[in-house]
């Protein structure tokens, strides 16, 4: 076909709508790419940032928010508190009163990692 002809056909999907749906096409496409490196890249970030969780150990602190440091062997947390003794009609503390932490920290199932140490140390 002479290059005159392919114009014509071109034209024709011109005014047919064609140029639309194909450059719609087009566009759906370069989106999708997009979305799909994007994806990766975010699984890539999470991947990372649990990489870098599961390296850091657990920060040794206690369910009373105190650090483990705080407490004694018996378990008992020795950091300073405030405790509300007086409360307006609200319920809201009015005054305070320093207290100690009366946690006892938490004994239940320990850090596998704790109870094979402790095994070492009783056998030795
Ligand atoms: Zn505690
Ligand atoms: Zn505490």
């Amino acid at each position: 076909m002479p290059v005159d002809g392919w114009i014509w056909v071109l034209l024709i999907i011109f005014w047919t709508g064609g140029f639309a749906w194909v450059a719609d096409n087009v566009r759906t496409a370069l989106r999708n790419r997009h979305e799909r490196k994007m994806e990766v890249l975010e699984a890539a970030k999470q991947e990372r940032l649990a990489l870098e969780a599961a390296q850091q150990p657990p920060e040794p602190v206690c369910g009373c928010t105190h650090h483990l440091a705080k407490h004694d062997k018996q378990g008992r947390c020795h950091e300073r508190v405030e405790a509300p003794t007086e409360w307006d009609e609200n319920k809201k503390p009015l005054r305070y009163e320093a207290g100690q932490c009366n946690c006892q920290q938490y004994v239940g199932p320990q850090p596998l990692s704790q109870v094979f140490a402790e095994e070492l140390t009783d056998r030795a």
